[in-house]
């Protein structure tokens, strides 16, 4: 099913520089790494590949320095944060292309990593200017791709040097590639996907181009008072966009033709002002809204369907939070249903893909993320497979 190549066909790498994309564009604060998950993910490609005796070159962007060289966005500031987290030395190298980096990288020896300087200090990067690709490509002789949250951008560090050099997925890579593929690519059927959050206007290509690939469509979210406003349903204050009306229908009306079943809450958790267990917290029908009232969460009788319905599927892609689970107790029905899921997946029954940033926030608040199938970190470039779009960054790695 492969249609890339991985670190097992590398073959003997002794001394050979290879140079590894990886997504070092950690959050800060104070001068300190406050979430080292991005640099963690890299550990298996560079320990492997360090291990097998390469000469390990990291490139990565850092920020949005927009081609300028930028002291506050240098990965000089990350670097000693790597170094704990690797185990190992790691030497920060000025500059990622170029006579400067030649020079710094010549008397590295088998085993050695560096991190170069951010490639977005060069305008070239988002360019994907051969000039600057070429600068890279100088520096070594293999060209390993880890970082799939920046694969929907065809710049010179993520696209370009797959054409130059030979290319490989690195482990990170690999395994998100896999469980993509397991997901929505040819997945076990039927299929389910959640999609939640807070806004239709921000998945209207993941809706219509799920409609067409998933037997059940699970809404939920603000997205779903959409959907309920568009089938005459009186959503009160809720945070809704009639405006889509027409473009609610037309997606129900797909998922029909399409045999895709969608599920769209029977009961909902509405409160009259947005805080914390508010005093006029209540769960009604969805028919019973009050115009005075906002729909916050999908009521149990809702997460009871959909648990009932997620017994019989195989398979479960997951994008958004069913309610505004950041304030008690809208945190409810994503609870719930995340660890049902999560039970399923345990159980040998179910194959559970989810991502997507609040997605992430909402399953790690559940405490389930380690018992799906895989959660992805990468934000922009998983819904961009969710869109059904072919991702560049991984297009260049295919043979
Ligand atoms: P992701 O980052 O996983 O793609 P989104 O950014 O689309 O997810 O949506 C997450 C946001 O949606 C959360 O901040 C959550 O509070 C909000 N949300 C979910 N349901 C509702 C609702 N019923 N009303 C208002 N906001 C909601
Ligand atoms: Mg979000």
């Amino acid at each position: 099913m492969t249609s890339f190549k991985t670190l097992d066909d590398l073959g003997d790498i002794t001394g050979k520089r290879v140079l590894v994309r990886v997504d070092l564009n950690v959050p800060m604060e104070d001068g300190a790494v406050t979430d080292d998950t991005r640099m963690r993910a890299t550990l298996p490609t560079v320990t492997e590949l360090a291990d097998k005796g390469a000469i390990v070159l990291l490139l990565s962007h850092f920020g949005r320095p927009k081609g300028e060289k930028r002291p506050d966005m240098s990965l000089s500031l990350v670097t000693r944060a790597y170094e704990g987290v690797l185990g190992r030395p790691v030497r920060y190298v000025g500059e990622c292309q170029g006579e400067l980096a030649a020079a710094n990288v010549r008397d590295m020896q088998p085993g050695d990593v560096a991190i170069l300087e951010n490639t977005r200090f060069h305008a070239g990067e988002e360019k994907n200017d051969p000039e600057l690709v070429r600068g890279m490509a100088a520096l070594g002789d293999l060209y390993v791709n880890d970082a799939f949250s920046a694969a929907h951008r065809a710049h010179a560090s993520t696209e370009g040097l797959a054409h130059v050099l030979p290319a490989y997925a690195g482990r990170a890579m690999e395994a998100e590639l896999v469980a993509l593929q397991k997901a929505l690519g040819e997945p076990e059927r039927p299929v389910a996907a959640v999609v939640g959050g807070a806004k239709v206007s921000s998945k209207l290509e993941v809706l219509r181009h799920l409609v067409a690939k998933v037997d059940h469509l699970i809404i939920g979210g603000g997205m779903a008072n959409t959907f309920l406003a568009a089938r005459g349903v009186d959503v009160g204050k809720s945070l809704c966009e009639h405006e889509l009306t027409p473009i609610a229908l037309e997606i129900l009306d797909a998922a029909e033709r399409a045999n895709c079943i969608v599920h769209l809450p029977y009961d909902v958790v509405v409160s009259k002002e947005f805080a914390a267990n508010p005093p006029s917290l209540r769960t009604c029908n969805v028919h019973e809204v009050a115009a005075d009232e906002m729909i916050l969460d999908i009521g149990p009788a809702a997460v009871e369907a959909l648990a009932d319905a997620l017994k019989n599927c195989r398979t479960l892609v997951w994008n958004g939070p069913l309610g505004a689970f950041e304030t008690p107790p809208f945190d409810a029905a994503t609870v719930q249903l995340a660890q049902i899921a999560a039970a399923l997946t345990q159980s040998g029954s179910l194959v559970s893909v989810a991502g997507g940033g609040d997605t992430v926030a909402a399953l790690n608040h559940a405490g389930v993320a380690d018992r799906f199938t895989f959660v992805s970190t990468a934000g922009g470039a998983f819904l961009e497979w969710m869109e059904g779009k072919d991702l560049p960054g991984v297009e260049a790695l295919k043979h």
